[in-house]
Order: C-alpha cells, then sequence, then structure tokens
C-alpha cells in the first residue's frame, strides 16, 4: 500500500500554509511554518510569480497532503466525483471525508490523520462488525465504526488513562465514548467540512 513517506512539514511550508499533519506538533512552537515561514530548499526564499496554473496546482496538492492521499489515487477520486450527480467539487470532499482513516480522525480519537491511518493498517478498527483494515475503505450513512479486540485493548488503557478523546466530533458521525462505537448519521455537507481548500480551483485544474 503506497503511503506518504519522509517528513510532512515541507508540505506546509510548500503550500504557506499550515495543512495540521502532525496533531499536537502543529499547535506548538515546533511547528516548520512557524519558524521558517518560506518554501523548503536551496532556491525556497527566492521570489516566484504566481500563475494560474500554479494556484490551482497547489490548492490540489494541499488536499492530498491532508488526507495523505497519493498522486494517482486521488486522481481516481477525482475521475468519480466527476461522474456523480450534484457539485464536483463537493462530491469530491465528501469521497475524501469518508475514508475511513479520515473517520477516526474525524471522530477526535487521534489528534492526526497520519496516527488515524497507522492504527487503521494495525486492524483497530472494525465497519459493521467487520475488520477493515484499509485507511481508503469509504464509510456509508448507517454504518458503524467499532473497535476490534486489539482496538479495544489499545482504546481501553488509553481510556483509563483519560487520553481516548482527543478532540470534537463531527456533525456527521454520532460517537458512543463509552464503547467507543460510532455511527455514520450522515454524509457530510461542505459546510460540515472543516478545511481550508478551494475545492472548485481542484476542479478547475484537472479538467483543463
Ligand atoms: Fe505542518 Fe504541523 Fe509540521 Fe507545522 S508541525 S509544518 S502544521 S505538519
Amino acid at each position: 500500500m503506497a503511503r506518504v513517506t519522509g517528513s510532512v512539514c515541507r508540505f506546509c511550508r510548500r503550500a504557506g500554509t499550515k495543512l495540521y499533519l502532525k496533531g499536537d506538533r502543529c499547535m506548538s512552537d515546533k511547528c516548520a511554518v512557524a519558524k521558517r515561514s518560506y518554501p523548503p530548499g536551496q532556491h525556497g526564499r527566492r521570489y516566484v510569480k504566481e500563475t494560474e496554473y500554479s494556484v490551482r496546482l497547489r490548492e490540489k496538492q494541499k488536499a492530498k497532503q491532508i488526507y495523505g492521499v497519493l498522486e494517482k489515487q486521488f486522481r481516481n477520486y477525482y475521475a468519480k466525483a466527476a461522474r456523480e450527480k450534484g457539485v464536483t467539487g463537493d462530491n469530491l470532499l465528501r469521497m475524501l471525508e469518508c475514508r475511513l482513516d479520515n473517520v477516526v480522525y474525524r471522530l477526535g480519537l487521534v489528534p492526526a490523520r497520519r496516527e488515524a491511518r497507522q492504527m487503521v493498517t494495525h486492524g483497530l478498527f472494525a465497519v459493521n462488525g467487520r475488520r477493515v483494515d484499509v485507511p481508503s475503505y469509504l464509510v456509508r450513512q448507517g454504518d458503524e465504526v467499532s473497535l476490534t479486540a486489539a482496538g479495544q485493548r489499545v482504546f481501553v488503557a488509553k481510556l483509563e488513562a483519560g487520553q481516548a478523546i482527543e478532540g470534537e466530533v463531527a456533525p456527521w458521525l454520532e460517537l458512543n465514548t463509552k464503547d467507543i462505537k460510532a455511527t455514520v448519521k450522515s454524509l457530510p455537507t461542505r459546510e460540515e467540512i472543516p478545511i481550508d481548500i478551494k475545492e472548485q480551483l481542484i476542479v478547475e485544474f484537472y479538467s483543463k
């Protein structure tokens, strides 16, 4: 399974904004954007003129990096979103939000999607009672996300230490914090996706 490797802070520096890829570190003064707010690389501080293409490319890269998706898979998401009814940009973001690793993150169980992805690949979660270790698994309305036996062992320890819930639960999900069982109440609308992405620019990038 292909995945993003290496330092991810360079993505934020390239995007010129925090993409919050590392959880707690992103809020601290160790954040690379806070320390070096210019693009990475030998010529990072050089002035580079923006073009229409570079603006659209950067928006697409931001979305890919936030969700931890590589180019080929992202392009497939776009193709699928374009085939569906409705606004392509909204369809694309909804699809990315419905990835199982993102759902675990949106449940507030972990501080970053990377961590959520690792937990999913380690088989800590089940969907509708069946263990799923594929981070790109897309949940549907009405699906139930729960812990496997291995997940329970990990989370019981966290619960006992008072750490299991790290953040807010997205409005389109419902979480029973006692046994960490979640239900997908509905698929997210654009308003329920708190992400600083101009999806229309991504659509324009691919539909050139
Ligand atoms: Fe981005 Fe977080 Fe690294 Fe800051 S610490 S540069 S927000 S990944």
